[in-house]
């Protein structure tokens, strides 16, 4: 059995008159997270650990930044190509694991519906998605609630 992990983290800038995207769901907030993209941390962060999962670089590798086609570009295109990539490469992903750093809203009243898109994009059972949520205690740049994070693992399995 061929089993490999990958890690994850994003972060976004908070701010006034955004959209805030977060995990897949919009989530209603006097906020949103500011980005190139749909600025959704978990979504990157998820992505980002199963392309380091299979080492096949970043978001930023496939979807570079500086190219304007990727302006507001749902996060679903880039958790869609990670995903393709680890069933080409012969690989299922086992499980994965995110937490989002914040200090507001409350995550964990949207946790199931952002593992029931999760699971959807992915193909995978909701049970081997798991979404939880923490605060900063105040502390920083979270604290101060000018942005927020997210870390992801996810785990992927082949038969060797
Ligand atoms: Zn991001």
């Amino acid at each position: 059995m061929n089993f490999r992990i990958g890690f994850g983290f994003d972060v976004h800038q908070l701010a006034e008159n955004y959209d805030f995207w977060l995990g897949g769901i919009k989530i209603p907030h006097t906020k949103g997270a500011v980005g190139h993209s749909d600025a959704d941390v978990a979504m990157h962060a998820i992505t980002d650990a199963i392309y380091g999962a299979i080492a096949e670089g970043d978001i930023g590798t496939w979807f570079p930044p500086d190219n304007p086609k990727w302006k507001n570009a749902k996060s679903k295109i880039f958790l869609d190509h990670a995903s393709k990539l680890v069933t080409e490469k012969g690989y299922m992903i086992s499980n994965i694991d995110c937490t989002i750093i914040c200090e507001e809203p409350k995550i964990q009243p949207h946790a199931q519906k952002m593992i029931q898109y999760l699971s959807e994009v992915l193909l995978i059972n909701e049970e081997r998605i798991s979404v939880k949520a923490t605060t900063n205690e105040k502390l920083g740049y979270i604290g101060r609630k000018e942005g927020i994070a997210a870390q992801a693992i996810a785990t992927v399995l082949k038969n060797d």
